[in-house]
């Protein structure tokens, strides 16, 4: 019987399982060599903005998302405890028409700035990616707006709030994806934290997180087989 593969939406680090799918991170202020075997997904984080003009940052973004494997652009957004909000909101606003134009999915980085994303995001039409999570419901379902917004559960979800657990067990199950970020543990072991949190077999976990994965995997990405 096919047993479906751990989606991990978003990781800095290579997959540490045989049957895990990841969507690593390549920072667009420092290309890297992960683009051969993997997805990934580019994009200038709002941490760095001061490091690249306008120009350069749409020329990197056409170079890179030429590669078969490029799924989305990310991580991009807005934060609040980083200086230079007008340079992020620019460098942010630029990213989101190119995504929209080259019809890819988004992946949010997103610190008490949910005014300011939803302002520019409100005509994006395209799977947008909240990661690392930590929200209420309510926040998800303002940006919904789309009916494509899907958010990202990673190590938070480990030592969850009261709000972070009721978020995990309310959010529909097409809605939402596990990550392992920066962190150096197996992607099964979020994945089986949280279907202990929505009383949920693992198993059904992965099948519904693959569907989704493969509902927002854009046409213009080559499928990657897992070896
Ligand atoms: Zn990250």
């Amino acid at each position: 019987m096919f047993k479906s593969p751990f989606i991990n939406i978003h990781s800095h680090r290579k997959p540490s399982l045989a049957s895990e799918i990841c969507v690593r991170n390549a920072y667009l202020h420092k290309p890297s060599k992960i683009l051969t075997r993997y997805y990934f997904s580019a994009g200038l984080h709002p941490w760095h903005v001061a490091k690249q003009d306008l120009k350069t940052i749409a020329h990197q973004l056409e170079d890179i998302t030429m590669h078969p494997f490029c799924m989305a652009i990310g991580e991009i957004g807005l934060d609040h405890y980083h200086p230079n909000m007008p340079a992020q909101i620019d460098a942010f606003t630029l990213q989101v028409a190119f995504a929209q134009a080259k019809k890819l999915p988004i992946i949010i980085h997103e610190v008490k700035s949910m005014q300011g994303l939803q302002k520019i995001l409100k005509n994006f039409s395209e799977p947008i990616i909240l990661h690392g999570y930590t929200g209420h419901i309510e926040t998800w379902e303002q940006l919904n707006f789309n009916n494509k917004t899907y958010v990202s559960f990673g190590k938070q979800a480990l030592h969850g709030s009261k709000k972070l657990i009721d978020t995990i067990q309310q959010i529909p199950s097409n809605r939402f994806f596990i990550e392992t970020d920066q962190l150096n543990i197996p992607i099964s072991h979020l994945y089986q934290h949280i279907s202990d949190i929505r009383a949920e077999p693992m198993a059904d976990l992965q099948t519904q997180l693959f569907q989704n994965f493969n509902e927002i995997l854009p046409a213009t990405c080559t499928p990657i087989a897992l070896e």
